[in-house]
């Protein structure tokens, strides 16, 4: 007998375990989301300094999807996970299992002043940063992020580095200050990372600023100031917004505060609910918010869908694999999971030239589940 499986959400994850359970002829799935396209969200660090344009980054959900897939351009208003029934503007749709990869929401209102704040989490945004940069003569860059947690834990300092390249290869370098305000000890949450890009930091003279938490802008007066009551003046302020969840659920204590799902770190399950599991952006797992972590995810939940059993042992290790890119073409390979913290090797052309890769085939490979 075939069974029903609803994917919630068509970013990475919910693209992935689309795809490998509908590769299953026993399964009849459907995958429902607000977009009918799909953004390659890494990408759009590139984009503030005009090294691709966001057009290049979206492509038309449907293509990517197995010919098997039901695919509904739709919102899911709601989930009732006890009878995994979900309401659409169009309906409702039942389900013998479902998948939440709905991702996150910036939430930038939670910061008074970020209306002066630029960043690069959105198509919109790159872009408005694009044309700022591109006006830039020279002046005081504030980077850094407005609270925790964020998507992709390295692109902040990512962009901090390759922006003090970029400036250098266009000879505004030396009429700027660049500086990174971190709201932990260090410039980024995991210390052997941290040791490794620290020291490229100050060699290239990014100012870093550590317990800097975010309290407010202002744009009048051209400042940020953070909880611990210090105060920074900027010329150009690039601050990642806040981000929240997106979780559809109806019932009460299925999200925490801050809307992320409560899900078990290694099953996968919605908390208290056998046959509704959540993956990726979304979650609350102690992981970091990555396509790479969602993208393990997808497969661990695949598999457990696929096996029909809920007990059966086919657990997620808190396995990611990201690179972290530092600029004069080189970059490092972050490898982790729960039990064994990254051990980056020193930024080299090697991990460049495979991030780059990475991102030319994501298409071919990543969303389709070829890999
Ligand atoms: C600038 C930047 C750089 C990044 N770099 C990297 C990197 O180098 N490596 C890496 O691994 N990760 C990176 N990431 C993070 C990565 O893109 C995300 O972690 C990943 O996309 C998460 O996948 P997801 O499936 O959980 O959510 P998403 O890909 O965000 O997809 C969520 C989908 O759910 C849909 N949706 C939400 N709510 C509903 C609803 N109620 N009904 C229907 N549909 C809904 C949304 O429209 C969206 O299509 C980066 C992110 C950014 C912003």
């Amino acid at each position: 007998m075939s069974r029903r499986v609803l994917v919630v959400g068509g970013g990475t994850g919910g693209s992935i375990v689309a795809n490998l359970l509908a590769r299953r002829p026993d399964m009849e799935v459907t995958l429902v989301s607000r977009e009918a396209t799909h953004l390659y969200q890494p990408g759009l660090l590139y984009v503030p300094f005009g090294w691709v344009s966001p057009e290049q980054l979206v492509r038309p959900q449907r293509p990517l999807l197995h010919p098997r897939i039901r695919f509904l351009h739709d919102e899911v208003r709601e989930i009732d996970p006890v009878r995994r029934v979900a309401r659409l503007s169009a309906g409702e749709l039942a389900a013998d299992a479902v998948v939440l990869a709905t991702g996150a929401r910036l939430a930038p209102e939670e910061v008074p002043g970020m209306e002066d704040a630029h960043h690069f989490y959105s198509p919109e945004a790159a872009v408005r940063l694009r044309e700022t940069l591109a006006r830039l003569e020279g002046g005081h860059i504030v980077v850094g992020v407005a609270g925790v947690p964020y998507k992709c834990p390295p692109a902040p300092l990512e962009f901090a580095l390759l922006l003090e390249w970029e400036l250098r290869r266009t000879g505004r370098r030396s009429r700027t200050r660049i500086t990174y305000v971190s709201p932990l000890p260090r410039a980024f949450p995991i210390e052997s990372v941290a040791d490794v890009v620290e020291p490229i930091m100050a060699r290239r003279g990014i100012e870093l600023v550590t317990f800097f938490n975010v309290e407010r802008v202002d744009p009048a007066r051209k400042t940020v100031s953070s909880l611990e009551g210090e105060e920074i003046p900027y010329d150009v302020l690039v601050l990642i917004p806040p981000h929240r969840g997106t979780a559809p659920v109806a019932l009460d204590g299925i999200a925490d505060r801050g809307g992320w799902i409560r899900t078990d770190r290694e099953t996968l399950q919605v908390a208290g609910y056998d046959h509704v599991y959540a993956i990726g952006d979304a979650t609350d797992l102690p992981v970091s918010k990555s396509g790479s972590a969602a993208h393990y995810q997808a497969r661990t939940v695949a598999e457990r869908i696929a096996a029909g059993n809920p007990g059966r042992d086919i657990r997620y290790t808190g396995k990611v694999m990201c690179f972290l890119e530092t600029g004069e073409r080189r970059a490092t390979l972050l490898r982790f999971d729960y039990q064994h913290p990254p051990r980056p090797a020193p930024p080299n052309p090697v991990a460049f030239a495979l991030k780059r890769l990475f991102n030319r085939v994501y298409w071919a490979l990543v969303p389709t589940g070829r890999v």
